[in-house]
């Protein structure tokens, strides 16, 4: 695993990175923020749903990904699930997009559906998910 991807993070103490991850735990997104601070180190996490700037950091580092659903779609199915996640129903027509990690959770979440759903990176030549970062 790496330390995750640098985002802004301000500090009263030192002028020094804080790095994001996003995972998947229970079916839900979690995210945490850790700042390696001298003064002690700082870790900020949720779940659910990613506050923005951390979000564009990790979309920006990882690239955009898109949840692929299969031709023979239940769009019944499909579409309960988007509306769990927020998403309007339109998005069925509409390219669903996001972050790796919330795309694969996703998926899951439309496979425990029945729904087949593929995630496909569309980020600028990051190459496979697992690839190992900088
Ligand atoms: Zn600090």
């Amino acid at each position: 695993m790496t330390d995750g991807t640098p985002v802004p993070y301000s500090c009263a103490h030192c002028s020094g990175p804080a790095f994001a991850t996003q995972s998947i735990a229970g079916r839900r997104l979690h995210w945490d923020v850790h700042h390696p601070c001298p003064a002690g180190p700082v870790l900020e996490c949720g779940r659910d749903e990613t506050p923005a700037d951390v979000r564009r950091a990790l979309l920006a580092d990882e690239g955009t990904h898109r949840l692929q659903l299969s031709g023979g779609t239940n769009r019944l199915a499909a579409m309960r699930v988007l509306r769990t996640w927020g998403i309007p129903l339109n998005g069925l027509t509409a390219d669903v997009t996001g972050t790796a990690t919330e795309m694969r959770l996703l998926a899951l979440l439309m496979a425990d559906a029945g729904v087949t759903a593929s995630v496909q990176g569309q980020g600028a030549g990051s190459g496979p998910a697992d690839a190992d970062g900088p």
